[in-house]
């Protein structure tokens, strides 16, 4: 992926910063910011956004007949503030970005087995775009610097941003400089996984789409039951990579996450750093992870 989705972010937080005090910054309201950009940038702009039964799917963009205007619809089963918000910022970046390519967009949370490659590249845009539209990379990393990982600094963000916890533990891991994995446990199996680029340049992650990965015997995340701050232990790390050193710990952090139609336990696990040769770094294959969700 090319560095688009950032980019267009970035230049939507530069009107952002000139047309709003700092304190009316976050949570970002991707509503008024859609309707009030597109117009006054483009001469097809999104004109409503609504909520509406949309079985199946999340979110919608669609153009009129005339090809005049577009507007945003997302699923009014939605039951969280940040799935929503996050849902229309996904669908402001097919606009900005993709809008050129056709004329309707529908968007699942899941199901990407049957997308081809230019429709799993074109969503994973809109999810970028949506993370750092709705949180910026200097701000977040203002919030975190410093400070060691908890769910409580998660949820910190979390509030500041009006995103999902997941939503969240995926852009700390983009930033954290150690090893950090990311990833939805269902039923002692691994839903998806996400490993940073240091973690996976040691091998560390998890081939999720080829391979039915089980959370291991002891993990926290077999065991983790829903508490308002998650909870928070260690296991061998040889548990979950049979490479990693004998006596090697993992910081495993571990948040049940129970909605209406949805249920997993948020996992982020934490290792230690590790030297590599070069020649293990040549053994290392393309990361698959299956079906992850900012949502
Ligand atoms: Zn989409």
């Amino acid at each position: 992926m090319d560095n688009k989705p950032k980019l267009q972010a970035n230049e939507v937080w530069k009107v952002l910063r000139l047309a709003l005090p700092e304190e009316e910054h976050f949570p970002v309201d991707v509503k008024r910011v859609a309707l009030e950009i597109s117009k006054a940038k483009f001469s097809d702009p999104i004109t409503e956004i609504t909520a509406c039964p949309l079985p199946g799917f999340e979110g919608m963009l669609a153009r009129n007949q005339a090809g005049t205007k577009w507007m945003i619809a997302y699923n009014d089963k939605l039951e969280s503030d940040g799935r929503i918000r996050f849902t229309l910022a996904h669908e402001f970046g097919h606009y900005l970005m993709h809008r050129s390519l056709r004329e309707q967009f529908k968007c699942t949370q899941e199901d990407m087995h049957a997308w081809d490659s230019l429709e799993r590249a074109i969503e994973a845009e809109a999810d970028t775009f949506a993370s750092f539209l709705l949180m910026p990379i200097d701000d977040f990393r203002h919030q975190v610097d410093g400070q060691k990982f908890s769910i409580d600094l998660l949820m910190h963000c979390t509030n500041r941003y009006g995103v999902s916890l997941t939503a969240a533990a995926l852009k700390w891991r983009d930033i954290s400089n150690g090893r950090v994995i990311v990833v939805a446990a269902k039923d002692g199996f691994l839903d998806w996984s996400c490993s940073n680029n240091a973690a996976y340049r040691s091998g560390a992650y998890f081939a999720t789409k080829r391979d039915t990965v089980e959370v291991p015997e002891g993990s926290l995340l077999n065991s983790a039951v829903w508490t308002s701050g998650g909870q928070t232990g260690s296991i061998r790390a040889s548990a979950w990579f049979s490479k990693e050193p004998d006596g090697m710990m993992i910081e495993e952090h571990a948040f049940v996450i129970e909605g209406k139609d949805y249920c997993y336990t948020l996992g982020v696990l934490l290792l230690p750093d590790v030297e590599r040769s070069a020649d293990e770094e040549d053994e290392l294959l393309t990361p698959l992870s299956g079906g992850m969700s900012f949502r």
